[in-house]
């Protein structure tokens, strides 16, 4: 669970304009950590990581000590619940859940969105590249859209203009077959290599993270071909991405997974390989042998890998949902994934997004449910 240092930082990482929310990440980023250690126990101490700053923690154990306080405390978790009707009342909402284990009516005063964003829905992906094709989804396959769709059933605002997601270059056709394949697919170091289009031509700094350029592909056609030099195959190799993970190669899975790879000696070799590819017109960029050097290159056709998108439901500076006029919608908030504009072109943490606007919706649900039972039954 990692966060950028400071708001310059992550005004630097993250210049867009429907960048909104990510300062809260960054400004609760202490009570996160807090927080979760009443969960997992202590920590690992604080690490240098991805530009900013991380702990480990079992994500396992914490979400098992979640459920227990949780349940301890009177509530309630329905497993493989989704909502199937929606009704508004004068001072509640009213859901029908189908899919558990027993049919269940649920009236609420305050309701949190918290389902994870909308990218396993193949639309949605095919969305974030032009409509090209279908990128392949990294993350869980429930996270459809479904608070979005019922928050704006509710009368929410989605901001669908954004089209920053959280991902990375994934070798192209390849489908994970399992989550461990989220992280031995995931091409992390294209920041030391160079990314180019059908044509060969760069068109981003590749040295802003393989996150970005993961964005950068999906607005520039969806697929491309990756080279890195002999040198980072060798850092790729050795070390992990982030402190204490392991060393994978990547281009090693990309090659025995059917991916489309090569290695050439130099450079110079690269324009009939990817031709061969079916990129016809392919001509290396000009700076692609001063970045690279002269030795062997690595290359891999690549395409955007989509773990959460950024656009959703809309939430004022306080955390409470807007409609279209940017007025509250009584009882609603959105946390996490679901959050429109946290990030949107760069990232800055997803973890510490969900518990910092977690945390913050579910005090503002209880507020609001305590003020509208102290008015219901005044
Ligand atoms: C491989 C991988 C590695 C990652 N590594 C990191 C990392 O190191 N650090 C970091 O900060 N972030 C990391 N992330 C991102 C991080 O996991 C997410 O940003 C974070 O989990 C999002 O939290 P969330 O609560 O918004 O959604 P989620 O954690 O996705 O939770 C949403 C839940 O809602 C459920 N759901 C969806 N739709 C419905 C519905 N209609 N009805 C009921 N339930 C529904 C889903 O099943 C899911 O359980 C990683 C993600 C992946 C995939």
């Amino acid at each position: 669970v990692w966060a950028l240092r400071s708001t310059q930082d992550l005004a630097q990482e993250d210049p867009g304009e429907f960048q909104r929310h990510g300062h809260i990440v960054v400004e609760r980023y202490p009570d996160t950590i807090a927080w979760l250690g009443t969960f997992s126990g202590p920590l690992t101490d604080e690490v240098a990581s991805l530009g900013g700053r991380g702990h480990r923690f079992d994500i396992p154990l914490s979400i098992a000590q979640m459920a227990r306080r949780l349940i301890g405390l009177g509530g309630r978790i329905l497993v493989h619940a989704e909502v199937v009707e929606v009704a508004v009342n004068a001072a509640s909402y009213g859901f029908e859940l189908a899919g558990a284990r027993e049919a269940a009516s649920i009236s609420a005063r305050a309701v949190v969105f918290a389902s994870g964003g909308r990218q396993a829905d193949p639309a949605v992906r095919s969305g974030l590249v032009g409509g090209r094709f279908v990128p392949q989804l990294r993350g869980n396959i429930y996270s459809r859209g479904g608070g979005a769709n019922l928050a704006s059933a509710l009368g929410a605002s989605l901001n669908l203009e954004n089209k920053g997601f959280y991902g990375h270059l994934y070798p192209a056709g390849i489908e994970a077959l399992s989550p461990a394949d989220f992280i031995t697919l995931a091409l992390y170091h294209s920041s030391s290599g160079v990314l180019v289009d059908e044509s060969g031509a760069r068109f981003t700094d590749e040295t802003r993270g393989d996150h970005v350029n993961a964005m950068a592909l999906a607005e520039h056609g969806g697929r491309g071909v990756l080279m890195w030099s002999e040198e980072s195959q060798q850092k790729a190799v050795g070390a992990g991405f982030v402190p204490g993970l392991a060393a994978i190669d990547r281009f090693g899975f990309s090659k025995d997974r059917g991916a489309r790879v090569a290695v050439a000696a130099h450079p110079g070799e690269l324009a009939p390989i990817i031709a061969g590819w079916g990129y016809g017109q392919f001509c290396p960029a000009p700076d692609t042998s001063a970045i690279l050097g002269q030795g062997r290159v690595y290359v891999v056709e690549v395409v955007p890998a989509i773990t959460f998108t950024f656009g959703g439901i809309e939430v004022d500076d306080g955390g409470a949902v807007i409609n279209d006029d940017r007025q509250r919608v009584p009882g609603l908030f959105a946390a996490g994934a679901d959050m429109s504009d946290a990030y949107h072109k760069g990232y800055g943490g997803g973890l510490s997004l969900a518990v910092a606007s977690g945390r913050r919706a579910g005090r503002l649900a209880a507020e609001h449910a305590a003020s509208g039972y102290a008015a219901t039954h005044a």
